[in-house]
C-alpha cells in the first residue's frame, strides 16, 4: 500500500456496510463543487424529493444529516428533547440500548421497557407503559440489526398519539428493504442510514420530521444541546435561505442521490419483494444445514438474518475462512449474541440470488470440513427450490 490505495474486493454480507452498486461508487468520484454552487443546490432539492419518496412522506423537513445512522439518531433526539423531558425507549437489542444512552446524554428523563433479544413489542405493552406516566417521545427500533427482529410499527402511532407523545422510529436498516410508510403509519420523526439497504457507503443519515415534531422543536425553551445537529440552523441551509452552517459532504450526497435513483428505477415495492425472496431462499438453505434463526418466527427481518451458530462449530474460523477463501464478510454476534450468532446481511445491492447461492455453497463447504453433518449440495438445492417456485 505504497502509492495507491488498493482495498480488497469483498462481498459485504454483514450488518452493514452492504455491497455498493458500481454506479454509486462512480458517482462518488464525480467533480466536487462548492456547497452553495447552483448545481449543488439543485442536487440537494432532488435529494430531498427522493428521500420523501423513499420514506413515503410529504414531510417538508426531510434531509440528510452529515454523519452515519447514529448521527440521525442523535439529531432527532437532541432536537426533540429538552433537559428533563420524559422519553420512553423500547429496548430489545443493541440499538434500542444505544437510543436510551443517547437520550440520557441529551438530558432526557429516560424510562425503558424491554423484551428478550429476538422478540418484539406489542402495542399493548407500549400502551401499558404509557398508562403509567406521559412521555414526550417514544423511541423504537424497527429493524433491530443486532437480533434480526422485525418490529411492527403500523399499530403504534395511535397508541403513542392518544397518550400525547411523539413516535420516533429507527429505520436505519429497514429503509429500502421493507415497507416504511412514514405518513400512512403516522410516524412523527424517523432516521435512517446510507450503508444498509440503500447500498451507499456510510456517511449520511436521512431524517424526516412531520409538522407536529417541527413545532415541538421550534417552540423549545432551550437551545439544542448540539451545535452541529441543530435542526433549527440546518433547516436554514436545506430551506430557501441557504444559510451556510457546515460544509456539506458534497460527494457523499452524489452517492446517496445515485443510490436513491437506483431504488426508484427498480421501484420500492420491487426492492421490498427482492429482499423478501432472497431472505426466503437463504432461510431454506440454512435450514437444510440445520441452522436456526435467532429472532421469533413471523418477525424475522428480510435484510438481516441473525442465526444461531450450530454447536461444535468454530465461529471465528468459519467467518475467517468465508472472508479469506471466498471474499465474503458476514457479521459476528453483538452483545448478548456475541459468539452465539452470525448476522448474515442481504441488504440493498447485496440482496441478490447469486450472493445467496455463493454464500450457501461456501458455508456448506466450510461446515462439512468442520465435521458439521450436512448433505452435500442440500442447502443450494433448497434455496433453488424457493427460486424455482417464483
Ligand atoms: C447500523 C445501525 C445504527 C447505527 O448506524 P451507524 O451508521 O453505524 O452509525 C442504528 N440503528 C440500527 C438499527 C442500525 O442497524
Amino acid at each position: 500500500m505504497k502509492n495507491s490505495l488498493q482495498p480488497p474486493l469483498r462481498l459485504l454480507m454483514g450488518p452493514g456496510p452492504s455491497a455498493i452498486h458500481p454506479r454509486v461508487l462512480a458517482a462518488l468520484a464525480k467533480p466536487t463543487v462548492g456547497h452553495l454552487d447552483p448545481f449543488y443546490l439543485q442536487v440537494m432539492d432532488e435529494l430531498q424529493g427522493m428521500l420523501r419518496t423513499a420514506f413515503r412522506t410529504e414531510n417538508h423537513l426531510t434531509m440528510a444529516i452529515s454523519g452515519t445512522g447514529s448521527a440521525g439518531m442523535e439529531a432527532t433526539i437532541v432536537n426533540l428533547i429538552e433537559p428533563g423531558d420524559p422519553m420512553l425507549v423500547c429496548v430489545n437489542g443493541v440499538f434500542g440500548g444505544r437510543m436510551a444512552d443517547v437520550a440520557g446524554r441529551a438530558g432526557a428523563d429516560v424510562t425503558t421497557i424491554s423484551r428478550p433479544w429476538g422478540e418484539v413489542f406489542t402495542a399493548q405493552e407500549i400502551e401499558q407503559a404509557l398508562s403509567q406516566r406521559s412521555f414526550k417521545v417514544v423511541g423504537i427500533v424497527m429493524a433491530e440489526t443486532s437480533t434480526g427482529a422485525s418490529q411492527p410499527i403500523q399499530e403504534l402511532a395511535d397508541v403513542v398519539h392518544a397518550a400525547g407523545g411523539l413516535l420516533l422510529v429507527d429505520a436505519v436498516t429497514s429503509l429500502g428493504g421493507m415497507p416504511v410508510e412514514v405518513d400512512q403509519w403516522g410516524i412523527d420523526a424517523i432516521y435512517s442510514g446510507t450503508q444498509k439497504c440503500l447500498s451507499c457507503p456510510p456517511g449520511l443519515a436521512p431524517i424526516s420530521l412531520n409538522t407536529k415534531a417541527v413545532e415541538v422543536i421550534m417552540s423549545r425553551k432551550s437551545k439544542v444541546q448540539s451545535w452541529y445537529l441543530d435542526l433549527t440552523m440546518l433547516a436554514n441551509y436545506w430551506g430557501q435561505d441557504r444559510v451556510y452552517h457546515h460544509t456539506a459532504p458534497i460527494n457523499m450526497t452524489y452517492g446517496l442521490l445515485e443510490a436513491l435513483s437506483l431504488l426508484q428505477e427498480e421501484g420500492l415495492e420491487a426492492a421490498w419483494q427482492r429482499h423478501a425472496l432472497n431472505h426466503q431462499a437463504l432461510k431454506a438453505g440454512l435450514s437444510a444445514l440445520g441452522i436456526q434463526f435467532a429472532a421469533q418466527e413471523g418477525h424475522q427481518l428480510p435484510m438481516l438474518n441473525a442465526v444461531r451458530i450450530p454447536s461444535g462449530v468454530d465461529d471465528k474460523e468459519v467467518r475467517g475462512r468465508l472472508l479469506k477463501e471466498f471474499g465474503i464478510e458476514i457479521g459476528a454476534g453483538l452483545g448478548e449474541f456475541a459468539g452465539k450468532a452470525w448476522r448474515i446481511g442481504l441488504m440493498g445491492h447485496a440482496s441478490r440470488q447469486e450472493n445467496v447461492l455463493l454464500f450457501l455453497a461456501s458455508l456448506e463447504q466450510i461446515l462439512m470440513s468442520q465435521g458439521h453433518a450436512a448433505d452435500a449440495g442440500a442447502s443450494v438445492a433448497a434455496a433453488n427450490q424457493v427460486y424455482a417456485g417464483q
